[in-house]
């Protein structure tokens, strides 16, 4: 047989052939280097190795022995049932049995050497070990004690045993093959193994510091190949163009602290500080501003818009929903009522001709500040001279829709503002390598609102404290997860809900609906005379969840609350967070909920503290994919996990800087194949295209 190349299909490997090739195809191996590269989902620590003189009682052990007799029968539950003697190395015999495993009957011979490993308990006659694993030893081949096994993944038809035959047999000859992607200095930076040790660590470790030490090896190559692609992006982002130079004079700064119209919180300062000394700079911002719903990010936004405007320069705030639009719109609008600041307001549903206009306005620089949804990011829209990008609340937001935002000539200054704790890994990665402020502190008297978990029986009660609260002048929400009823009667709808407060406990108040699905005038004269206080309690679906701000509106009550997230439920409560007064949420659970639902409420009804509930989540719920790299529009990572390998994030962008600095565009011939896999894999995403 030819020795096999790196990209031989693994048909042709050694013990492989093209019934397992069919198996492996499943488990995305198709060529040799796949094989190569199938990276075990574990590790099965071997036990120590012991002679019979040394078992004890269910224990977990190992032994060396070699097969003795072999018998077969079904027992009376009807399994079957497979013995094997082994005669142990030193002496004694121990009993192997396994359940429905026929097929070991391939693999065992009478004579054949073996490493079990398995909990051993004494019967009468000897001593027997049920469902033991088994490593299969050539004829002089000695083990070595305390190796680690690799496990792999698996699909129907496919052994354990085999994928590691096929791997011990196909993979001496092409380790050799493969060429190194670090230059050393990488790999003595980070203290990392050659790819071919690591190759052998992966599939054969010496001990568990070896599979750890190989693991470590790729996961820093993958998150390395990250931080190349951002940090390439960065440099032509600086390199092309420069961003507006826009100074927080002393005038201009008080001219713009006047329009906010209160005291800032000392947070708010910092972080107003920190924007504009980012903004006095032709090196474009790049800051996440993070603080918890109701801590006053607005604020901060605001500041930098009518600095980037003081400077004559145009300023884009983006949101997601077109609510949340229309309410920023209201209230700059009134913020800046005596001002010269030219505003637009650009939405999906925009009527043709109106969006034309607003088109042309942008492009002729005859509007000076631009609120708008996801329809920002259309390719039509030209601005005369974009000096700012403010995106607001948008976990979804990422590199990706940022490297479309980019422009030759004038490159804008860039805001991120979030109520969701995003790790410092995330900010680096993942959202394209941002600054990061943050607000703890809330406004004065702000904030402040008691939780309650409800039940069944008290619901009659509640709904009369909701009444004696409208007696006193205060607004109310109600939310509910679904628009109606159409499927599942025992989930709440707005529109169920509607019906039934409309003709019991409520029926003297005035109520209202709100949900996605009406068209978004509609939606915009109901918040309207919400905000205006016309109604009473408004019943709505989660749309209300990001940003609305009816200070007046001081109760919640949230229906089959373990439906939502904890995330969710607290973005919800920052709705009665607004005014000077205290807020008051009830959240009841769906009928039928379990405990660990509960458990989340729980928590929810415990702290108003959003990083705790966040961290909460993250134990309760696993990291998911909220702070993975799908999520911001980038591939996802195979290997590696940017809040678990956080220091490697950290090291791998300090090394990624620094070999940019030294190799501008990689160009080194060390660098050559680490710059190809960058490429390959974010070229498209992040627009390296220049590079190339
Ligand atoms: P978020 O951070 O959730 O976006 P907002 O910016 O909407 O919070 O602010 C929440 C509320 O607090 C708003 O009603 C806002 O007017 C008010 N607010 C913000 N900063 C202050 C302050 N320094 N003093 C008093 N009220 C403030
Ligand atoms: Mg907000």
């Amino acid at each position: 047989m030819p020795i096999p190349r790196l990209f031989t299909p693994v048909q042709y490997l050694p013990g492989v052939g093209p019934l397992r090739a069919q198996l492996l195809a499943r488990l995305g191996i198709h060529r040799a280097v796949d094989l190569l590269f199938f990276f075990p989902r574990a590790y099965e620590p071997v036990a120590a190795l012991r002679s019979v003189q040394e078992f004890a009682e269910n224990e977990r052990i190992s032994f060396v022995g070699t097969i003795g007799d072999l018998d077969q029968r079904v027992t009376q539950s009807g399994k079957h049932l497979l013995g094997a003697v082994a005669q142990v190395d030193g002496g004694g015999f121990t009993r192997l049995l396994w359940y429905n495993q026929p097929y070991r009957l391939n693999e065992l011979k009478i004579g054949q050497r073996i490493v079990a490993t398995g909990t051993v308990r004494s019967t009468v006659l000897n001593w027997e070990m049920v469902q033991p694993q088994l490593v299969l030893l050539g004829n002089d081949e000695v083990p070595e004690s305390q190796k680690p096994l690799p496990i792999y993944s698996l699909t129907d038809g496919l052994k354990q045993s085999s994928v590691r035959r096929m791997i011990a047999d196909g993979l001496p000859a092409l380790i050799d093959q493969v060429d190194e992607v670090l230059p050393a200095e990488v790999c003595e930076l980070l203290e990392l193994l050659s790819i071919r040790d690591a190759l052998r660590q992966l599939h054969w470790p010496t001990d568990m510091r070896g599979a750890d030490n190989a693991r470590r090896r790729f996961i820093a190559q993958e998150l390395l190949v990250l931080q190349l692609a951002i940090a390439i992006q960065r440099q032509l982002r600086d390199s092309k163009s420069s961003a507006p130079c826009c100074e927080p004079s002393g005038k201009i700064h008080s001219r713009i602290l006047n329009r906010l119209g209160f005291m800032l919180t000392g947070d708010q300062e910092r972080a107003i500080a920190e924007v504009g000394h980012d903004m006095n700079r032709t090196v474009p911002m790049s800051r996440l501003l993070q603080g918890d719903v109701g801590t006053g990010k607005t604020v901060v936004a605001q500041y930098a818009m009518l600095l980037c405007v003081a400077y004559g320069y145009q300023a884009a705030l983006m949101v997601p929903t077109e609510v949340l639009a229309q309410q920023h719109d209201r209230t700059l609008r009134r913020s800046l009522a005596s001002s010269r600041v030219r505003m637009g307001l650009l939405t999906g549903s925009l009527a043709r001709a109106q969006r034309q206009q607003l088109l042309e306005q942008l492009a002729a620089g005859e509007i000076d500040l631009v609120i708008g949804t996801q329809a920002l990011l259309s390719e039509e829209i030209k601005f005369k001279n974009l000096g700012l990008v403010i995106v607001d609340e948008q976990h979804r937001f990422g590199v990706e829709q940022r490297a479309r935002l980019r422009q030759d000539g004038l490159q804008p200054h860039y805001l991120v503002l979030s109520a969701t704790p995003i790790p410092r890994t995330i900010a680096m990665t993942a959202l394209g390598d941002l600054d990061v402020s943050v607000i703890r502190q809330r406004p004065p008297g702000r904030g402040d609102v008691k939780t309650y978990l409800g039940c069944a029986d008290s619901k009659e009660s509640w709904w009369r404290f909701v009444d004696e609260q409208i007696a006193k002048g205060r607004q109310a929400y109600v939310i509910a997860p679904r628009v109606n009823d159409a499927s599942d009667e025992e989930i709440a709808s707005v529109e169920g809900v509607m019906l039934h407060l409309a003709k019991g406990p409520f029926s003297h108040r005035k109520l209202e609906m709100l949900h996605g699905r009406l068209p978004s005038e509609r939606k915009e004269e109901i918040l309207m005379r919400f905000a205006e206080g016309e109604i009473d309690i408004l019943i709505s679906t989660t749309v209300v969840e990001v940003g609305i701000d009816v200070p007046n509106a001081t109760v919640m009550t949230i229906l089959d609350a373990d439906r939502l997230g904890l995330a969710q439920l607290h973005q919800l409560r920052g709705r009665v967070s607004r005014g000077t007064g205290l807020g008051y949420v009830c959240a009841f659970p769906s009928v039928g909920s379990d405990a660990d639902d509960n458990q989340r409420l729980a928590a929810f009804e415990k702290t108003n503290d959003g990083f705790e509930l966040a961290e909460l989540d993250l134990r309760l719920r696993g990291p998911g994919d909220l702070m993975g790299t799908r999520q911001h529009g980038l591939p996802p990572l195979r290997i590696a996990n940017l809040s678990r390998d956080a220091l490697l994030v950290e090291q791998t962008r300090e090394v990624a800087r620094m070999l940019i600095a030294k190799y501008p565009g990689l160009d080194h011939p060390s660098l050559e194949r680490l710059k190809k896999q960058v490429l390959n894999r974010y070229s498209q995403t992040l627009q390296l295209s220049d590079v190339g």
